[in-house]
């Protein structure tokens, strides 16, 4: 087939090393999960997906790495200001000039990246983990291929509205908790050749990665958000980032 999808996946990778309940959830890591949660169902071998953490050089995301990612995947949560401003700013010029996918999860809603790229605060209404339905509201989009009419989470962190993100492009998933409270949980936006998808699950103390739906959305959205346009003639460039 033709080129791979190129998927980087980022955690800050601080809550598992650190935190005893957090390591027995994800030994592997959050990102070492989603990394082998999409190896599993990438059965015709379409994705090559390598992880990067806060700790390791330059945070994780070299050149040489960001300008060979298609997707970026993003979880942060603790350690969101230690994210260097001049890698938010090459992290957004991907997205913006070369089409890099980028897909946020749960707390990243917080991160330099989401707030640089969605030009947000990206504030929310936070609560104690409750039951939730995440609806399927969007029947048909690519990223909601195989999901049913909702999502069942036995406990998941408690996001609400307001939350302050610009209007989304589309709605895809609307959740509710049990104490009443509704939040935007499935988002997606196009700035400049790239497109965005945010989702919420994947508190680190819930097991909402291992959850067969929410697996197959992140899946889908790594095929939705790569690239795919390789050509920019206008430009004498590749959609990869390199000049050719
Ligand atoms: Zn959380």
């Amino acid at each position: 087939m033709a080129n791979k999808i190129r998927v980087t996946i980022w955690n800050e990778y601080v809550h598992e090393v650190y935190e005893d309940a957090v390591r027995e959830i994800y030994p592997l890591g959050i990102h070492g999960c989603i990394k082998e949660f999409l190896e599993k169902l990438d059965v015709n071998g379409e994705l090559e997906i390598r992880l990067a953490a806060l700790a390791d050089p330059d945070q994780g995301l070299p050149d040489e790495v960001l300008n060979n990612t298609d997707v970026l995947m993003w979880w942060g949560h603790c350690a969101h200001h230690e994210v260097d401003d001049g890698l938010v700013q090459r992290i957004k010029a991907r997205v913006y000039d070369g089409g890099m996918g980028f897909i946020p999860m749960h707390s990243a809603h917080m991160s330099k990246p989401f707030r640089e790229i969605l030009g947000t605060s990206g504030k929310l209404l936070w609560g104690e983990d409750q039951h939730e339905f995440i609806w399927n509201v969007r029947p048909g989009h690519p990223i909601t291929a195989g999901i049913p009419e909702h999502i069942e989470l036995d406990k998941e962190e408690m996001y609400g509205e307001p939350f302050m993100i610009p209007q989304p492009d589309e709605l895809l998933f609307i959740s509710w908790f049990e104490q009443g409270y509704v939040f935007r949980s499935g988002c997606t936006y196009h700035r400049g050749r790239g497109k965005i998808f945010y989702f919420q699950p994947g508190h680190e103390y819930c097991r909402s990665f291992y959850n067969e739906y929410v697996q197959r959305v992140l899946y889908n959205a790594v095929k939705w958000a790569a690239p795919n346009d390789f050509g920019c003639p206008m430009h004498n460039c590749d959609m990869r980032g390199s000049l050719v």
